[in-house]
């Protein structure tokens, strides 16, 4: 059985003390679960984020982006073994409000994914359409352009260590949540893709979170498909109460 995952996606929210009192939160809030938890959070909160939560085995550290580079001349930017040290396992990769204000490609994105699996750390790899493509009833074509330009040149062993995470741009935010039919078929079709080029033992074996307005109300019934592995939780993900009842849905 594939990891059942829950992962907050903090995005630019919460100050020092803010990030502090909502991780001592979600831990007070947490239920025994078989489901992975993960917090992704801004870069300021990681070292003491992973102090607060290091006794707590099935509560993980995310960060929402690297640079592909090991170290440098790049003023501004965090590398991969900068967040190692840090203590994170995860990486938000590709994230849409990365791919839409910082003008990231799938190509780029394929670079910083082997950054994070060559410090032994897991991508969590965003994806998805924009409204004009469901609109046009492309997204299948473009959802399996994205994924194989970032991680089809990944050795099985390589893929099966990351997460991806389906997330309609025209979910995100906006209250207006993929239909549980929908996200399903998305998320069967990514499977399908990795089916044809990795096999089916594999393809089964790698987790697809969905994301786009997932709430405590919608979160039950999004996990009970078989190919939704868990969620990719933005706004919801600033409260614990909202943020554990999701957790809390599998
Ligand atoms: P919302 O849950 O706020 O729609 O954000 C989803 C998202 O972008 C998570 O990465």
């Amino acid at each position: 059985k594939r990891k059942q995952i829950v992962a907050g996606n903090w995005k630019m929210n919460m100050d020092y003390e803010q990030g502090r009192d909502l991780t001592k939160a979600v831990i007070d809030g947490l239920q025994p679960s078989d489901a992975l938890v993960i917090l992704g959070t801004p870069f300021i909160h990681l070292r003491n984020v992973a102090s607060i939560i290091k006794d707590i085995s099935n509560l993980k550290l995310a960060a929402q982006n690297c640079h592909q580079e090991e170290s440098g001349a790049y003023t501004g930017e965090v590398s991969a073994s900068m967040l190692k040290s840090c203590g994170v396992e995860y990486v938000i990769l590709g994230h849409s409000e990365r791919r839409e204000y910082f003008g990231e490609k799938d190509e780029l994105i394929a670079k910083k994914i082997d950054a994070v699996l060559g410090q032994g750390m897991e991508p969590i790899y965003c994806c998805g359409e924009k409204l004009d493509v469901r609109e046009s009833g492309k997204q299948n074509e473009l959802v399996a352009e994205q994924v194989k330009t970032a991680l089809f040149h990944l050795s099985a062993e390589d893929l099966q260590k990351v997460v991806i995470a389906y997330e309609p741009v025209w979910a995100i935010g906006t209250g207006k949540t993929a239909s549980p039919a929908q996200a399903q078929e998305m998320h069967a079709h990514i499977r399908s893709l990795i089916r044809d080029q990795y096999g089916a033992e594999i393809a089964d074996s790698i987790t697809i979170l969905y994301g786009g307005s997932v709430k405590p109300g919608n979160a039950k019934e999004l996990f009970a498909n078989p190919d939704v592995d868990g969620g990719l939780i933005g706004g919801a993900s600033l409260k614990a109460a909202d943020f554990n009842a999701i957790v809390d849905s599998f």
